[in-house]
């Protein structure tokens, strides 16, 4: 598809929009759905992929699509992800300024914004003239268990939500979360009064995440495995969950002791220093968080690399999301759970003094055959969510056997064969540098695995660089000529020939579909040199629309002339015979491709 026209149906937008080639399990068919104007729910595990269910519809869609999210970090860091593939995008929170809230409600009236992200709180707006001024293209329920009772995390201004389809019939719904549970589930529909919901339920695999579990060490033995563990994995970003409170600030302490930089976060701190952590972490200034679950719903972090439990998960549902943290770019991640005897009589005694004694004690038991089990973890995980999974999946303690999945097929085949561990850091350094320019995490740039894909290519691969996964058009214009012209210096570097770094402009320049003339002016050098970077790139087979040096309309003046005189390879004899009427770059050009 050319860049300069626009996307029109849902793989062309996934592609142009987010720079991926392909759907994963589930979002092509969710996406349907909801351009049929129907309403559906959407199960899917942490990292999924569920924002994307909502984002292409809200670009194919007219109008503006409403998204209620829980959390300003979950918002913020959607936007930010959505500005930085060029797509207009707002966050109206109790953080939102009288003026910013004029100005997002004009651009709603006007159909300029594709997507409002609202907090809960806000949602009173329902009843205001505004929700009826604006031609909403659809309603999204990030984290929908929020509005059950019997979900994990109910949020009471959700409820307000029910009123949604009853003012807005003929607007499509789609609620979203990584619950599994079927009370929860059903809930979420009878609550939000969906009409003949089409429920999606994605597989909740997670085949990227090792799985690993061990149980009884003494404490000090416990505490140098995980300092050695981490100490092997210096530039990971890792989470690591504690108990209480106190425990995480003493881990964090002995981390710090033995040189590995830490930070505990939990509820009792203040917001402004949790806030900090939070920051530090997300843009890489703190690689490794303990904490207790207080540190998690916000955290979209996409490289998270390891998630480590000191203690014993409070259930399964709690260590599956917390472990779901880990690995959301799909590149392999690591999870490692530590018990202690003393876990479960410690949580024995809370089931008993809870409100819902049977069933905590119930979940208290799943949990010790699932760490006393012999079997494939990922098989007894995914039983208890009722999904069968039969084989041995290779990638738990049990199963031992080292393998690693990934979803990306370039990372499979390329980034085995042809590492290149140093280009890798360097591009890391790239990132880096543009990150703090722009004051934005790192991961909203580039993914890690789009920096894999990126150094994976090899030096006649260069102007393949435009199809790496996660290289939207935006992103490619903003960042991606930096990375492809360092990456070009890499190679240059190690003694590859590739065509100079001027040449390289150019061809960035086309790419975007400006002639050569317009180069030429804006890069101030003659038309000439211009066509002498055309001849260089054709030479070193980079790929551009050949139409832009040479009209059709000159070509086959050209081509009469040959026709007439021969064929010689010579540039003279055409420019005479054409009496100036073809220029002499177009002539040469001509001759440079006709020899290819
Ligand atoms: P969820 O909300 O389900 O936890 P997200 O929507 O945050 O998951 O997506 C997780 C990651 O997967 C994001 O970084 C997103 O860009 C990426 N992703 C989503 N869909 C695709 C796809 N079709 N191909 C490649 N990456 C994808
Ligand atoms: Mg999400």
């Amino acid at each position: 598809m050319s860049t300069l026209q626009l996307p029109a149906t849902a793989s062309e937008v996934l592609q142009h929009y987010f720079g991926y080639t392909c759907f994963r399990p589930l979002q092509e068919e969710i996406i349907s759905t909801v351009l049929a104007n129907k309403d559906c729910l959407v199960l899917m595990p942490t990292g999924g992929g569920k924002s994307v269910c909502f984002q292409v519809p809200a670009l194919l869609r007219e109008g503006t699509a409403l998204v209620i999210s829980p959390l300003l970090s979950l918002m913020k860091d959607q936007v930010d992800a959505l500005h930085a593939n060029g797509i207009a995008a707002a966050t109206w929170n109790s953080g939102t300024t009288p003026e910013d809230e004029f100005t997002i409600i004009q651009a709603c009236r006007n159909g300029e914004l594709r997507l409002l992200y609202i907090s809960p709180e806000r949602l009173q707006l329902l009843m205001n003239s505004f929700m009826q001024e604006v031609n909403w293209s659809l309603f999204a329920i990030d984290e929908a268990h929020c509005i059950s009772n019997w979900g994990h995390d109910f949020r009471p201004e959700y409820t307000k939500l029910k009123g949604l389809k009853e003012y807005f019939p003929n607007v499509p719904v789609i609620a979203l979360t990584a619950t599994a549970d079927v009370t929860t589930r059903e809930d979420i529909v009878a609550q939000l009064q969906l009409r003949n919901a089409q429920r999606f339920i994605a597989s909740f695999d997670r085949p990227n995440l090792s799985l690993e579990i061990r149980g009884d060490m003494r404490k000090e033995i416990q505490d140098e495995e995980i300092l050695n563990f981490i100490r092997k994995r210096q530039k990971q970003s890792g989470i690591i969950y504690c108990s209480s409170r106190k425990k995480t600030e003493m881990l964090s302490l002995m981390l710090n002791r033995r040189g590995i930089h830490s930070e505990h976060y939990h509820a009792g701190m203040a917001y402004h220093d949790r806030v900090r952590v939070q920051e530090n972490f997300l843009h890489d200034r703190t690689k490794v968080i303990c904490a207790t679950i207080a540190f998690g719903m916000g955290i979209d972090k996409s490289d998270v690399r390891f998630v480590i439990h000191y203690n014993l998960p409070r259930s399964l549902e709690s260590y599956y999301q917390e472990i779901g943290r880990a690995g959301r770019d799909g590149l392999a991640a690591e999870t490692l759970l530590y018990y202690h005897k003393s876990d479960f009589s410690l949580q024995r005694k809370y089931a008993l003094e809870s409100g819902q004694v049977e069933l905590n004690l119930e979940k208290l038991e799943k949990l010790k055959q699932f760490v006393d089990s012999k079997k494939c973890r990922r098989q007894t995980l995914l039983a208890y969510f009722h999904e069968s999974y039969t084989q041995n999946c290779g990638n738990c303690d049990q199963c031992r056997t080292e393998k690693r999945i990934q979803y990306s097929k370039v990372n499979e085949q390329a980034g085995e064969e042809y590492r290149n561990d140093g280009l890798m850091e360097h591009l890391r350094q790239v990132r880096l540098m543009l990150a703090r320019q722009e004051k934005l995490p790192a991961y909203i740039i580039f993914h890690d695995s789009t920096l894999r894909e990126m150094a994976a290519l090899r030096p006649d691969q260069l102007c393949e660089m435009i199809q790496v996964s996660g290289m939207s058009g935006n992103k490619f214009r903003k960042y991606g000529h930096w990375f492809f012209l360092e990456t070009a210096q890499w190679f240059r570097n190690q003694g590859y020939a590739l065509p100079n770094e001027t040449t390289l402009q150019t061809w960035l320049l086309l790419h975007e579909g400006m002639t050569a003339e317009q180069i030429a002016q804006q890069r101030g050098c003659s038309i000439g040199t211009i066509y002498q970077h055309a001849g260089a790139l054709l030479g070193a087979e980079f790929p551009f629309e050949k139409s832009l040096f040479l009209s059709d309309e000159n070509r086959q003046k050209i081509e009469k002339a040959v026709e007439q005189i021969g064929y010689t390879g010579k540039r003279k004899p055409l420019y005479d015979f054409l009496q100036s009427e073809v220029s002499y770059p177009e002539i040469a050009f001509y001759l440079e491709t006709h020899d290819r």
